[in-house]
């Protein structure tokens, strides 16, 4: 068997085309979607985050700003950086890139946002949420995941759903969108004894370690959906996963790649958060053409 590879960048593409229609909606009605994003220091990898942030923004018509503070800035100056921007009628959505300098609590950062323009998801109040179902702005890296499976006609209802990774911002928030379509969901993470056990009985397996090609093939099962959400840079420079693609994708039916697959997603749904909490205040409650989570 060989895998179909789950095109990232195209579905990618099909949502950010729909999200261009809704800037366009807001536009005629005299609104300009706008994403925040605040960076602190000078770290290479979040420098360039923040502008793909910025110009995904720009090219469906959003407005953008980044907002760089020195690397020395405390969290006092961080935390009236958010509450400005938290007032400013402009702005739809703030997200603080991380990691954060250690003088500064990101936790204390991320609850300073207004939980409506929280569009990372990360607030207590959208995590809660999100527990409860009713979530407005799901963290953009397991949402993106979600909509990819829902755009491959993938159905979790009854599936054994296996998450490979706990974290706050991916494996946690994960496993309560995979719940509430109606899987069962297994957690697994570094103390997870027999770690092959589990996902070998996995009909969608999501990972989210950060280990290069960690998951073999003789650890899923054939016909296994694999989204693979690990981003490791190996010594000579090359992209990979957590899964390790040439011989999964021998046994598995889907399966995303690295790159260009879950990556373009969080960005993408990152977009769709903010144009969301912009119709939000624009009154207008349903998105045209949302089909999750509206
Ligand atoms: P974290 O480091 O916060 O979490 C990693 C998780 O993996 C932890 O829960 C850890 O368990 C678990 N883990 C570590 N080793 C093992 C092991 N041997 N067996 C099973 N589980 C293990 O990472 P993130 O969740 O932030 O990110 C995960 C990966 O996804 C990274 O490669 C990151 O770069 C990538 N990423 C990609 C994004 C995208 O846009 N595609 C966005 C965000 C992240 P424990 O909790 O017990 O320590």
């Amino acid at each position: 068997m060989s895998a179909k590879i789950i095109d990232g960048k195209a579905i990618s593409d099909f949502f950010r085309a729909e999200y261009k229609l809704r800037v366009d909606r807001l536009l005629a009605l005299g609104m300009r979607p706008g994403l925040a994003v605040i960076i602190v220091g000078d770290n290479a990898a979040s420098e360039v985050y923040v502008r793909n942030k910025a110009r995904a923004c720009e090219s469906i018509g959003m407005h953008s700003e980044v907002h760089a503070l020195p690397a020395a800035a405390t969290q006092a100056e961080l935390i009236a950086r958010v509450g400005r921007l938290n007032a400013d009628p402009a702005i739809h959505g703030i997200l603080v890139q991380l990691p954060l300098p250690a003088q500064i609590d990101d936790r204390a950062v991320i609850e300073a946002i207004l939980p409506e323009k929280d569009v990372d998801g990360f607030h207590y109040a959208n995590m809660g949420a999100l527990v409860i179902d009713e979530s407005a702005y799901p963290p953009c890296t397991p949402y993106g995941v979600m909509k990819m499976l829902a755009y491959e006609g993938v159905k979790l209802e009854g599936k054994h759903a296996v998450v490979v990774g706990r974290s706050n911002i991916v494996g946690k928030p994960q496993a309560m969108l995979l719940l509430k379509e109606g899987a069962t969901v297994t957690v697994c993470h570094s103390k997870t004894g027999d770690l092959a056990k589990f996902t070998r009985d996995a009909d969608v397996l999501v990972a989210a370690v950060g280990r290069p090609n960690m998951i073999t093939a003789d650890m899923v099962k054939p016909g296994v959906i694999v989204m693979d959400v690990g981003i490791n840079r190996l010594p000579d420079g090359k992209l990979v996963g957590d899964v390790d693609f040439d011989s999964v994708s021998r046994v598995a039916a889907m399966i995303t790649p690295v790159p260009g697959g879950v990556g373009p997603m969080t960005i993408t749904m990152l977009l769709g958060n903010t144009l969301r909490a912009a119709e939000r205040r624009a009154g207008l409650n349903k998105g045209v053409g949302e089909t999750m989570f509206a």
